[in-house]
């Protein structure tokens, strides 16, 4: 069994409704089970071309689950839940209804042509860090360092939103 790290996004349609279906779609995948989650942050929509303010902002979250699955079963079955919410493929870091990353699993370090753990970018994110840390206070990215070190190595530019957390009624309360 592993501890997978997964970030959610969304940037189109109601975000919060999605990440909040998606955490349940999560959840549910058979040899998926729930541990801890974040609250939700917003931030500037990251293009190819950087932070772009006329772009519909993100909704961010995490969620930390246990999981039986191999690591490229994990993605498969993250990409089925985005499909499900009409995620579509034209741009890359386009606006999306969507996205799941696996960001860790365990101390795994992988590189195959469809995955790479760590997600190679997480560290660079505060939109990934900052509810990484919400959902897991001791996290560390394998490899670089603790996530609330890195956090504010490079600034906190979300903003949290009041609502609950994703996993809300199986928040066992800590990852550890
Ligand atoms: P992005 O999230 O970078 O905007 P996509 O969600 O469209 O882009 O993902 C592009 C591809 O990235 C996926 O098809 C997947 O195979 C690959 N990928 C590699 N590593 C990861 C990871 N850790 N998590 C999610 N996708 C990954
Ligand atoms: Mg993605």
């Amino acid at each position: 069994m592993s501890r997978a790290v997964i970030a959610l996004g969304a940037n189109l349609g109601d975000r919060g409704s999605t990440l909040r279906a998606a955490a349940r779609a999560i959840a549910a995948v058979p040899g998926v089970r729930p541990v801890a989650s974040s609250r939700e942050v917003e931030s500037v929509a990251l293009t190819v071309e950087g932070l772009d303010p006329s772009k519909p902002r993100y909704r961010n979250a995490v969620v930390v689950v246990d999981t039986d699955l191999a690591p490229q079963a994990l993605l498969d079955a993250l990409h089925r839940i985005e499909d499900e919410h009409g995620r579509t493929r034209e741009v890359r870091w386009g606006d999306r209804t969507l996205d799941l990353d696996v960001v860790a699993i365990d101390d795994l370090r992988l590189d195959t042509a469809t995955l790479t753990v760590p997600h190679p970018r997480a560290g660079e994110r505060a939109f990934v860090l900052a509810p990484w840390v919400d959902a897991d206070p001791e996290a560390v990215l394998p490899g670089v360092g603790r996530v609330a070190d890195l956090l504010e190595a490079i600034g906190d530019d979300t903003e949290r939103v009041d609502e609950p957390r994703l996993f809300e009624q199986h928040e066992r309360g800590s990852a550890a």
